[in-house]
């Protein structure tokens, strides 16, 4: 068994987030994060029969560049941190950068000396990469140059087959049992999260949480044939509660249905929703109710 943690840095928009939605397709799992809480947030854990990888996030590279200011700081020694605490480096770059920009100067300087780093250039279906890796080579000695299409899914097996050589033997250090199922559940809270304030951006930003209170996959029901899911809109104040019911019930169940058809995308399971709103008053200021919220 082999066990590793590959850490992920870039520039803002080059595809961080697009390349773990692609990574995830393929045998991975994600876990809550808790934005914050952690110098390291893990993004994405991929698994398969013989190996485990953690993808873990760097701080954005926006704060290095504004290193002057306290945050700037912090986030700048979680970067070092973050860096040296892993097994391999990727560093994302767009395969259709023209010019090295100081941010990549500053990510060059900071790149661990004694860790393999890949360079991988995203965006591979849209531009050709041999100008970029040229320009970048100047920078740094890597590991490996791959291009990759978080698009397309291009080059995402031969990247984790890069990856693999430097990932050190152990065992995995989370339990792909145990993953799976607070993963889904997560994932269905973070789902109706999104639905909620798309739909409810303007009159209750921020004020609903959302907790689940029950997740029964369809093994567990097997009478039902579906994946049962309860949840409960969780607002601060009875007026935020009308809103979040509507006329008639028009919002929540609008709400009901667009989760449904979205986790039904993500798990290939048929879904049944029962969605509930509740007040806890002033939960945002209370520490408890927060915890319970999954916020502290
Ligand atoms: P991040 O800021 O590094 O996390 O970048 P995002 O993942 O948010 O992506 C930034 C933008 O690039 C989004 O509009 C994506 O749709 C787009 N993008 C990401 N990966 C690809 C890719 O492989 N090909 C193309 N054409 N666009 C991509
Ligand atoms: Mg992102």
């Amino acid at each position: 068994m082999k066990c590793g943690i590959v850490s992920l840095i870039g520039r803002p928009n080059v595809g961080k987030s697009s390349l773990i939605n692609a990574l995830l397709k393929t045998h991975a799992l994600i876990i809550s994060p808790k934005p914050q809480t952690t110098r390291n947030s893990v993004r994405c854990i991929w698994n398969d029969d013989n190996a485990q990888v953690i993808f873990t996030d760097t701080p954005g590279l926006y704060h290095v560049t504004n290193s002057r200011d306290k945050l700037g700081i912090f986030l700048n020694d979680a970067i070092l941190d973050a860096l040296d605490d892993t097994d391999c480096v990727l560093w994302l770059i767009d395969a259709g950068t023209r010019r090295l920009q100081p941010d990549d100067y500053s990510i060059a300087e900071i790149l661990p000396k004694n860790r393999p780093v890949i360079l991988v250039a995203n965006k591979a279906d849209k531009s050709d990469t041999s100008h970029a890796f040229r320009l970048y080579d100047n920078l740094h000695s890597f590991a490996a140059k791959i291009p990759v299409s978080a698009k397309t899914k291009r080059g995402i097996d031969t990247l984790m087959a890069a990856i693999m050589p430097h990932i050190p033997e152990g065992e995995a250090i989370y339990d792909p049992d145990i993953l799976m199922d607070t993963t889904e559940k997560f994932m269905a809270g973070e789902i109706i999260r999104e639905k909620v304030l798309m739909l409810l951006r303007d009159e209750v930003p921020h004020c609903v949480a959302v907790i689940i209170d029950e997740y029964k996959s369809p093994e567990e029901y097997p009478d039902r044939k579906k994946l049962y899911i309860r949840a409960s809109l969780i607002t601060e104040t009875e007026g935020q509660k009308r809103i979040v019911i509507g006329a008639n019930g028009s919002m929540i169940k609008h709400i009901g249905e667009i989760s449904r058809k979205a986790i039904e995308e993500v798990t290939g399971l048929d879904v049944y929703i029962d969605l509930w709103a509740k007040v806890i008053p002033g939960w945002r200021r209370n520490p408890a109710a927060l915890r319970r919220l999954g916020y502290a």
